[in-house]
């Protein structure tokens, strides 16, 4: 079995952790904050590392997962990169940006140390049940490679391209998943101040052409009840759709509606602060327009 390397323990790296550990792969994690670090090493039964680099000395497999490409390559340039053995596998599981991507992909190269950037979708529930997509860019060996590891927390696995291809897919899914935040956010506030329940719009559009996760689960789960739960951070969508408007800008796309919502998530940000999760968007809208979705 390939041995594994889990550098990130963050909300979503903790439970994709966890399940390689229960898959039998033989681990080691760091994580920036040591104290988190200790906790969950002790927690799932693991050797502690002091550092990034006693972490990855072994590994055949660096599974990684920053808040951002720009945190990745910093760890990497601190030290990582020499450490990591010639023939290792980076697995980054951030949803990060593609030309950061590449530019990591060819500094590892040149070490003889394949790079896959291979974001993830579904959520900190779908990483607990192993359920989560994970979108691969990189060479098909390579994914082929690492797939063992990669079926510890994923269950849609798909190529969608040479490195830098998986970013730029997830960066646009995360465009779509604000819209529709921000969209049924608004249709929601408006039919609530005009009088309509939102339990019995949603009912409606659940069965109808306007439905989408966000209608489907988020605000049945989350908002309805009042409930906001913290798993995914608002700063991090910011993040998302900012790639995502910056790949239509860089391939001379018009995106107006990207754009806008990129801006929308940066104010929501401003507004709310950087532990606010993601679905906390819609208290903006409820603050503009005066009226509360419950
Ligand atoms: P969190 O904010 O919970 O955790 C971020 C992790 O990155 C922490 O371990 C943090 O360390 C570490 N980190 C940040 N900056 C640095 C740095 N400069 N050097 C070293 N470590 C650093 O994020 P999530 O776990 O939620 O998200 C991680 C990635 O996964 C993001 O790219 C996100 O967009 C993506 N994602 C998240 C999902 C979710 O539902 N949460 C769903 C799908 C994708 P420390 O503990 O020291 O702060």
């Amino acid at each position: 079995m390939q041995s594994v390397a889990f550098l990130g323990l963050g909300s979503i790296g903790r439970p994709m952790a966890r399940r390689l550990k229960a898959a039998g792969f033989p681990l080691t994690v760091w994580n920036r904050t040591a104290e988190r670090a200790t906790v969950f090493a002790n927690e799932i039964g693991v050797p502690l590392s002091r550092s990034a680099r006693d972490a990855i000395k072994d590994a055949d497999v660096v599974a990684i997962c920053l808040s951002t490409s720009a945190d990745v390559e910093q760890v990497l340039n601190a030290g990582a990169i020499v450490g990591i053995k010639s023939g290792a596998t980076v697995l980054d599981l951030t949803s990060g940006d593609p030309a950061t991507s590449k530019r990591m992909a060819a500094a590892l190269a040149t070490k003889k140390i394949a790079f896959i950037d291979a974001p993830v979708s579904g959520g900190v529930k779908g990483a607990e049940a192993g359920t989560l997509t994970v979108m691969c860019g990189g060479d098909a060996k390579d994914i082929e490679r690492v797939r063992p590891v990669i079926e510890a927390f994923g269950k849609t696995i798909v190529h969608c391209g040479p490195v830098g291809s998986g970013d730029a897919v997830k960066a646009m899914n995360q465009a779509l998943l604000a819209l529709t935040i921000w969209g049924t956010g608004e249709v929601l506030v408006a039919l609530a101040k005009s009088g309509v329940s939102p339990r019995v719009a949603l009912e409606v559009i659940n069965a109808s052409s306007g439905r989408s996760n966000a209608s489907m689960n988020l605000f049945p789960e989350r908002v309805l009840n009042r409930s906001f739960p913290r798993t995914f951070r608002l700063a991090l969508m910011d993040k998302d759709a900012r790639i995502a408007a910056q790949i239509a800008r860089d391939e001379h796309v018009p995106a107006p509606l990207t754009q806008l919502v990129a801006d929308l998530c940066s104010a929501a940000r401003m507004e709310l602060g950087e532990e606010a999760d993601h679905v906390e968007t819609v208290q903006v809208i409820e603050r503009w327009a005066g009226a509360q979705i419950k």
